[in-house]
Formats: structure tokens, C-alpha cells, sequence
């Protein structure tokens, strides 16, 4: 067999993806076992009925067909209005670009900044595919390691003493997958006078920005001078209940997304005609929107409350987004150890944190996709877990 180009095996260099803990958990929940499935981002309840009818009726309509490039006009229309209320930068549709989920708009967004052999700093943790990500494009990448102990907020400094001659891109997450942090007014701020000093992109991936409680989602977007150096990463995945129906987008300068919408054009042609006609229903009546984030605050403080004061295991920053970073280090500093021996022993699937960066070794991410009486349950089997090991 002809060997696979340089890129495409490069993408995940060590062969480990990070998700075979989960993946092992699965096989097991579906074979009939009592597995508690705390290790994926993906919603527990279906898509708010509105959107699903609307699809029903578009397809009986007969919206079947390829459709505009770079997303229909009255989807971007309504992305439009949507990132408005993300950013609170007035948005124009031409400034949006329809993707296939947020993942599509992160691709797009690294194919757009980086050119082969192009330099980016990520902040660790990171969403897992970010590295994978920048390598797609050819790019290469240094994490700078968040901590804990500082919320999970990336310190200037070291973001400055991780910039090279030829970094084109910051990319950063908040609410943040997979610590919940939420970054603070003054760590944006300092990170858009890096890009604007530096001349750099900032990707800014907002995927999880109407899960939050009470803290305010400022994106950097609306920072001075931004609005020409910031790529919005955002998706219909989480706000919406709509991870299967691959929706995102991205927002940026019109003459950007102009160029970008070739990338459209040679990698997926345009979005599904009647998923689009659904995604417009679903954006134009905020189908779920509200609901969804307060069922994730709930969820948080029930488990924080379930899991509160074990042993010197703890988690601190946990603001917004679907998960919280357990910080096990009192008991293992081996996550993807820690994650298969609390599969074996109690039926929890955790994903290790080492999956999301170095920074997170030491942690492992739970999920909130279950509702308070699972996660409760859940609490009280990692409870006895550590409690045998300490
Ligand atoms: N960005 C972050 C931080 C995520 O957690 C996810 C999904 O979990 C994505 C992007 C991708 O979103 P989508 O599922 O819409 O592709």
C-alpha cells in the first residue's frame, strides 16, 4: 500500500487518542453493565422538540439540496444575532461562516492562520483535538501550563516567553473544556495586548458560553481593536442541545471569512439544507438555550456539594462549560491510571486529564451529562474509591 501523507499520520503522532478509557467504559454500558458514563461532553436529554420538528418538517418540505456557501442567509443571518449576544460586538452576516460544528469551525479557523510550518500557543488544558488541530494545518504548537492554584488562567509572562519569530496564533478556551474556568476581564485583556503588540491572531473558542451561573462571558472580541484580530469559535452543540446535528461557526472580519469560505468549498461544500432550516428554528426561538444552562448549574452544585471535602481531593476553578477537573494528586499522580482503576473497581468513567495537556496530569475531568441523582451516585463511588486508597 502507497504510504499516508506526512500530515494526516502526524495529526495524532503517538497513536493514543486519549478517549480508550471511555471508549472501554462504553463497550461495557453497552453491553448491560452499571457503568456511570461521566467521561463524555455530550447532553443526556434529546434536542428540544422545536428543532427536531422544524427538521421533520423541512425534509417533508423538501429542502434537500446543496445549499449557499458559506451557511443559507437567514442562518447566518440569526449566527449573526446569536454572536451578538456572545461577543456584544455588533455583527454582521458576512462576518459569519456556517461550519460543521464548532470542531469545523476550529478547523477552518488553524487552516486559516497557519501556514506549514507556522508556530501557535495553546493553553493547557485544551479541548483535546486542539493539538491534532494545529497539525492539520501544518502548524506547530507550545502549551502554556495553567494551574489550579491560579483558577486555570494563563499567566503573560509565560505566553511572552513562548512567542516565536513566526507565531501567527493564540488560541484559547473560556468557559474553558476541560477545567471550567472562566477567564478574568484582566487575563483577556493582557492577552489581546500580546496579539496586538505581536501582530497575532487570537482564536477565541466560546463553544460553552451560555453554560455558565452567575459569572459574566466576556469575549475578547470586544476588546479594542480586536474585532480585526479575533477568530469566535462557536457552536449550536452545547448552547442549543445539538451535538449531533454539527453546527458551528465561525465570526471574524468580513474579508476574512470571504477568503475562508474557498476552505468551505473545497472541504464540505456547504451544510446540510435541512439540518441548516432546523439550526435557524433553533436559533431564532433560543430552543433550550435557558433551560440547558440552568440544568448544567444545578448539576455542578450538586456535585461539588456530593464530592466536597474528600481527603484533600478537590476542585477549584470550576466556573461554567459541562465539566469540573478533579485534582487526585493527594492520592495518584497517574490520571489515566487513576481513570482505569476507578472503571474497574466502581463502574465510573472519567476521562484521565493527561488526554487535555500536561498541564492536567494529576486531574481527571468529570462530565455533568447526567442528572443530580446519577452524579450524586457517582460522587459517592469515586468517595469510596479514594477512601480505599488513602
Ligand atoms: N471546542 C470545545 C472547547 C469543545 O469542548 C468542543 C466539543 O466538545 C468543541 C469545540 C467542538 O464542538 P462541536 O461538538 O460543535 O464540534
Amino acid at each position: 500500500m502507497p504510504r499516508p501523507s506526512a500530515r494526516i499520520s502526524g495529526i495524532v503522532p503517538s497513536g493514543k487518542n486519549g478517549w480508550e478509557v471511555h471508549f472501554a467504559a462504553l463497550t461495557r454500558k453497552q453491553a448491560g453493565e452499571d457503568v456511570i458514563m461521566l467521561s463524555v461532553g455530550d447532553h443526556d436529554f434529546d434536542t428540544p422538540e422545536g428543532t427536531i420538528e422544524a427538521c421533520v418538517e423541512a425534509v417533508r418540505s423538501g429542502y434537500h439540496h446543496y445549499t449557499q456557501l458559506p451557511g443559507l442567509p437567514r442562518l447566518r443571518a440569526g449566527l449573526a444575532r446569536l454572536s451578538e449576544d456572545c461577543t456584544g460586538v455588533p455583527t454582521a452576516p458576512e462576518e459569519i461562516m456556517a461550519t460543521i460544528g464548532g470542531q469545523g469551525a476550529l478547523y477552518a479557523a488553524c487552516q486559516a492562520v497557519l501556514d506549514p510550518g507556522a508556530h501557535a500557543v495553546i493553553v493547557s488544558p485544551y479541548y483535546a483535538t486542539y493539538p491534532g488541530t494545529v497539525r492539520a494545518a501544518g502548524g506547530r504548537f507550545t502549551e502554556i501550563e495553567t494551574h489550579a492554584e491560579n483558577s486555570f488562567e494563563p499567566k503573560l509572562d509565560e505566553i511572552e516567553a513562548a512567542l516565536e519569530e513566526d507565531t501567527r496564533a493564540i488560541l484559547i478556551n473560556s468557559p474553558n473544556n476541560p477545567t471550567g474556568a472562566i477567564y478574568s476581564r484582566e487575563t483577556l485583556e493582557r492577552i489581546a495586548d500580546i496579539c496586538r503588540k505581536r501582530d497575532l491572531w487570537l482564536l477565541s473558542d466560546e463553544v460553552y458560553w451560555t453554560i455558565r451561573a452567575d459569572e459574566e462571558h466576556l469575549s475578547p472580541r470586544a476588546l479594542p481593536s480586536m474585532k480585526e484580530r479575533t477568530l469566535v469559535i462557536n457552536s449550536l452543540s452545547k448552547s442549543h442541545g445539538m451535538t449531533g446535528w454539527r453546527i458551528g461557526w465561525l465570526t471574524g472580519p468580513a474579508d476574512m471569512i470571504a477568503t475562508m469560505t474557498n476552505l468551505n468549498l473545497v472541504a464540505t461544500y456547504g451544510l446540510p439544507d435541512f439540518i441548516s432550516r432546523a439550526a435557524i428554528a433553533a436559533v431564532e426561538n433560543a430552543y433550550g438555550v435557558a433551560e440547558i444552562a440552568e440544568r448544567y448549574a444545578k448539576r455542578r452544585t450538586a456535585f461539588l456539594a456530593a464530592i466536597h471535602g474528600m481527603n484533600g481531593v478537590t476542585v477549584r476553578g470550576s466556573k461554567g462549560g459541562m465539566y469540573v477537573m478533579l485534582d487526585i494528586r493527594a492520592v495518584d499522580r497517574d490520571s489515566e491510571k487513576f481513570a482505569w482503576d476507578l472503571l474497574k473497581a466502581e463502574d465510573v468513567a472519567v476521562m484521565p486529564g493527561v488526554s487535555f495537556g500536561a498541564a492536567a496530569e494529576g486531574h481527571v475531568r468529570i462530565s455533568m451529562c447526567q442528572d443530580e441523582a446519577v452524579l450524586r451516585e457517582a460522587a459517592g463511588r469515586i468517595r469510596r474509591f479514594i477512601g480505599d486508597r488513602t
